[in-house]
């Protein structure tokens, strides 16, 4: 079986950070190679990246959530293209437009969403996007600021409507499915699945949420991804090893200055 790469987890919330060893363990047992562990507010992107030294198979990324953007306006591009300089820290994010929640005023997370898209570019690591219920504001300023010089992206946990999908892959950006798949009530995220390109497709956990089926109500951890990854194959009609596979190198393609260990060759 091809290793996995769960590539959108939060290791430093509570429900996995207590006992990181274990769940690890756990990860090597499922096929789960390689984390990558985002970063939601910069103010504890230390805890974070202490989290990525001490793993060798845990990268990381810096940014702020949009539920969060109110509280880091101050933070600038400069000072995210500066925390990128470290080998362990490989994107940009998570940022974007939350309007499911609006946990943040609208003005602050689309200022947060321009000014970490600026770092992306700048650094060229791709950005992490969490987009809800957000679909023509995404689009709009993905077109704006593709206007204004490529970066690399990618929409994590996507839910949105399918033509925001298909929009995001036309301006280059690959498209992340969390647990959110398996759920029988998703069958209309199932057909935006399997309408997409194969070398745009990612799977994640954004755990310790959303676990998938069949452990909806427990904590998530990056172990369980192995269910997305068997839906998505399922899906789209593709052995659960290639699928591993496709979206093993899908994620080494992107973030491309993670090295490719061994074990994923
Ligand atoms: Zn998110
Ligand atoms: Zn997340």
């Amino acid at each position: 079986m091809h290793k996995i790469v769960d590539s959108h987890c939060h290791l430093d919330y509570e429900g996995l950070a207590e006992d990181l060893p274990s769940m690890l363990k756990r990860c090597e047992d499922a096929g789960v190679g390689l984390m990558l562990s985002i970063s939601s507010r910069v103010k504890n992107f230390p805890g974070l990246l202490v989290i990525a030294e001490t793993y060798e198979n845990v990268f990381c990324t810096v940014g702020t959530h949009p539920h969060n953007a109110h509280e880091e306006l101050d933070i600038t591009t400069a000072d995210l293209v500066k925390l990128t300089h470290h080998p362990k820290v490989v994107g940009i994010g998570e940022v974007g437009l939350d309007y499911h929640y609006d946990n943040s005023p609208r003005q602050a997370q689309m200022d947060g969403f321009r000014s970490h898209i600026a770092a992306a570019r700048e650094t060229g690591l791709p950005l992490v996007i969490h987009t809800r219920e957000a679909e023509d504001d995404t689009i709009r300023v993905l077109e704006d600021e593709m206007g204004k010089g490529a970066f690399k992206a990618l929409l994590h946990c996507f839910t949105s409507k399918q033509y925001l999908a298909e929009r995001a892959v036309e301006l280059g950006l690959t498209v992340s499915f969390s647990g959110i798949l398996t759920y029988k009530s998703a069958q209309e995220l199932r057909v935006t699945a399997k309408a997409l390109p194969q070398d745009r497709l990612l799977v994640e956990t954004d755990a310790p949420f959303l676990s998938p089926v069949p452990y909806r109500g427990k904590s998530n951890e990056p172990s369980f991804v192995v269910k997305t990854l068997e839906t998505l194959a399922h899906t789209r009609g593709v052995s659960v090893d290639e699928m591993a596979k496709i979206t093993s190198d899908n994620f080494f393609n992107l973030f491309s200055k993670v090295p490719r260990p061994a074990v994923f060759a």
